[in-house]
């Protein structure tokens, strides 16, 4: 008998769902943890409150002598929390979070003991980050970085430790993590949107991104992910014969939380509360043990705070629920993966949503602005979107048929694809005053209603537009949100301060109206960038061949998807709106190259070892039981035993045949990862997408195969229906 699987099955069994109190009501848990507004209120005197403030508003320098007195109160504060540790916070390039704690204790004299933080600790700290990936940034121009504090973003308790959510930046400025080059998008968007809602209100001041997210996560049970080498060491499954019962009953979509998936869900909510992280949706997901969560919105900085945080902290909990989270985007295949739909709009400091259409009719010619704008910033860098998401893992879903396609497109609904269409028409300068009455009344007049019952939904579309907000779709599960937001940021940005020069432009010299400038210049936008809109099946052949005519790049493994990155284009833009330099750009791909290069040398090393190690020899085995059995037969029978044990001996050949394959594929599949490895960069990370991957499936098919033979009883590796339908 297979002793891991079936003491993991074993184990299973044993298991109860975890009794969930809820003590408090989640209205009064939220953000106790967190050290916000109203604790800073308590905890600063009121110099020092109105300097991080004014940091976190206008983004002002705070001196010294005030981040000393921060220090203390927050020091305080987080004792008060049951503090005993600080770490500076912060989101590496490898797109988890990453901490080292310090003790606030420190002995004085050796006998007597004191807690002390100081400004200095608060505001830089100097991580051992020599193993942190700088894609070559470290090591040409400094050997150090440092974490700044990040003041935009609260500090928090978590367990003991006080958490400080900083920036990682090198000696000479290059940003080391996915967070400044999103703070500099962000300021981008601000600077260039808060231009256009100028046209429209003298009095604006800001304007702020906002991120909703919804995480699709797996749930295994601990055991079972365990016993599973693939899961444990690349989180997915890179074998494993589809169960007789998948997701084809969708009962688990429609079904109610299984009891242990629902204290988990319970638990970590409440931690959640507690972080500030405002939870609000959880539900079972298409696939069986996959569910999705979703918060509130917020600014996106928060925002894509609190999405790596709760991926943090949701690996955590789940331990306490004898669970494992996977984040992989496609950990089972034959069933739905995971993504994360980043929902993402434009909202001023009043609130005013700016994907949202409004009152008056210059509200609508607002909402109309930043509407197009955004499908246009979408056409042009379309390739770099899609780059922004590109990974090993989110390659299995992109075009899987279930997700979007790698081929970015636009969705807006029938109805204001027809404002659009009509909008084509708008007279060339300057319009009658007919007509501007008509524009403002019968057609962009009647956007609000239209968003008012818009049933209109494309579930197959990467990037939608849902009544008052852009869904961008394509995002793996296991992103870090930082990187699509900021490129999405920033391509906006651009766009919009391109639209300013030109409706500027007719303004000053061919001395339009504002309004007749902005129907001008969004008519041309709307022509230019029609090929990015599509309405229809993301899902079908007819699109990749549709697109491929409209000249849209479909890029399905993300060698061919990141090359973009380090595109003149690519360069000027992030260099002309201060996002990224072109050391900092090269630095990103050099890094998502190794990290592709890595995951998939992992993956097929893995493999091997499974196939030839796990599965191969439980096949010899049962090989060896047939073997034994038909020999038995012909001592008994004679000649006879031929017809006897004739299902036998075929078994006996297939497997054979199997085992034969298994072995000739692994073997050339090592000697392809040989010379893979010889090759570097993008060449390395190329021959492992096209000459090593390839052998994973063909691998998989032989292991499978054998998996639907061999005795149950003496198979190692849990199978898919243990994995997928123990609650
Ligand atoms: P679904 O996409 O599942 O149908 P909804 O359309 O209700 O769900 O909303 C999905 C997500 O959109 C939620 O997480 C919500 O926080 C987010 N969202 C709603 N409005 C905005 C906005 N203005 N900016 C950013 N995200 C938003
Ligand atoms: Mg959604």
């Amino acid at each position: 008998m297979s002793t891991i699987r079936f003491a993991a099955l074993q184990e299973t069994l044993k298991r109860s769902p975890k009794k969930i109190v809820e003590k408090e009501k989640r209205s009064s848990l939220f953000g106790k943890n967190v050290f916000h507004k109203h604790a800073m209120q308590q905890y600063l005197t009121r110099s020092a409150y109105e300097s991080v403030m004014n940091a976190i508003e206008k983004g002002t320098k705070i001196d010294r002598k005030i981040a000393d007195q921060v220090a203390v109160s927050m020091k305080d504060w987080a004792m008060s929390k049951g503090a005993t540790h600080y770490t500076h916070w912060f989101q590496p390039l490898t797109g988890a979070t990453a901490e080292k704690h310090d003790a606030f204790f420190e002995s004085i004299n050796g006998s007597l003991a004191m807690e002390k933080f100081d400004g200095e600790q608060l505001v830089q700290q100097e991580p051992d980050a020599s193993s942190f990936p700088n894609g070559g940034i470290r090591n040409t121009f400094e050997a150090r970085g440092y974490t700044a504090w990040d003041p935009t973003s609260p500090a928090f308790v978590y367990e003991t430790t006080l958490c400080i959510p900083t920036i990682f930046v090198s000696y000479t400025g290059e940003a080391l993590d996915n967070k400044t080059p999103l703070l500099r998008a962000l300021q981008a968007i601000d600077t260039n949107a808060t231009a256009i809602c100028k046209y429209f209100d003298k009095n604006a001041s800001k304007v702020n991104a906002t991120l909703g997210w919804e995480q699709e996560y797996f749930l295994i049970d601990e055991a079972l992910a365990n016993s599973r080498p693939d899961i444990m060491l690349t989180g997915r499954t890179l074998l494993g014969h589809t169960p007789a019962k998948g997701q084809q009953l969708d009962d688990h979509y429609f079904g109610s939380i299984p009891t242990r998936a629902m204290s988990f869900m319970q638990d970590l909510e409440q931690e959640s509360m507690l972080l500030g992280i405002p939870v609000k949706t959880r539900h079972n997901e298409v696939a069986p043990n996959q569910f999705e969560l979703a918060p509130i919105f917020e600014e996106a900085n928060l925002a894509v705070d609190h999405n790596s945080l709760l991926m943090d902290i949701m690996g955590r909990i789940a331990k306490r629920h004898q669970f494992k989270v996977l984040f992989h985007e496609k950990p089972f295949s034959g069933i739905n993966g995971s993504g994360k739909h980043n929902n993402w709009s434009l909202s001023t400091s009043d609130g005013t949503n700016l994907l949202s259409p409004g009152k008056t009719p210059m509200k609508n010619l607002q909402f109309l602005t930043f509407f197009v704008n955004t499908i246009k910033a979408v056409y042009k860098y379309e390739e770099l979107l899609r780059a922004s998401i590109a990974s090993a893992s989110n390659d299995h879903r992109l075009g899987a048929n279930e997700a979007p396609p790698a081929i970015i497109s636009v969705f807006i609904g029938s109805q204001l694809s027809e404002v659009l269409d009509e909008l084509e028409n708008v007279t060339k300068g300057k319009l009658s005053p007919q007509e501007k009455t008509d524009l403002k009344l019968n057609i962009i007049g009647k956007i609000p209603e239209i968003l008012l019952d818009n049933t209109d939904r494309n579930r197959t579309s990467p990037f939608a537009f849902t009544g008052n907000k852009f869904e961008f779709r394509a995002v793996g599960s296991n992103t870090n949100s930082a990187i699509p937001m900021t490129v999405l940021n920033t391509i906006v940005a651009k766009q919009l301060k391109e639209f300013k020069l030109e409706v500027d432009e007719l303004i000053d010299k061919k001395s339009l109206k504002k309004d007749e400038a902005i129907f001008n210049i969004l008519r041309e936008y709307i022509k230019d960038s029609k090929k990015i809109r599509f309405e229809g099946d993301g899902y079908g052949i007819s699109w990749e061949k549709e697109a491929k005519k409209r000249g849209l790049s479909n890029n399905k493994t993300t060698p061919e998807a990141l090359k973009v990155k380090i595109s003149k284009q690519v360069f000027d833009l992030f260099e002309e709106m201060d996002v990224m330099n072109r050391i900092e750009l090269e630095a990103r791909f050099e890094i998502d190259v190794e990290e592709y290069t890595k995951r998939l040398q992992i993956e097929s090393r893995v493999l091997g070892d499974i196939a030839r190690n796990h599965v191969v020899p439980t096949a010899i085995n049962y090989q060896n039981t047939l073997l034994e059995n038909t020999k038995n037969l012909k001592e008994i029978f004679g000649e006879e035993y031929k017809k006897i044990a004739k299902e036998q001996i075929e078994l006996i050949m297939t497997i054979s045949n199997h085992i034969t394959e298994i072995n000739a594929l692994t073997l050339k599949m090592i000697d392809e990862r040989k010379k893979a490895n010889q090759l570097e960069g993008l060449k390395s990370a190329e021959a492992y997408c096209n000459k090593v991957k390839p052998f994973f499936d063909e691998i998989r098919y032989h292991c499978d195969k054998l998996e639907t033979m061999v005795d149950d009883n003496i198979w190692p590796l849990t199978k898919y229906r243990e994995l997928l339908f123990t609650r």
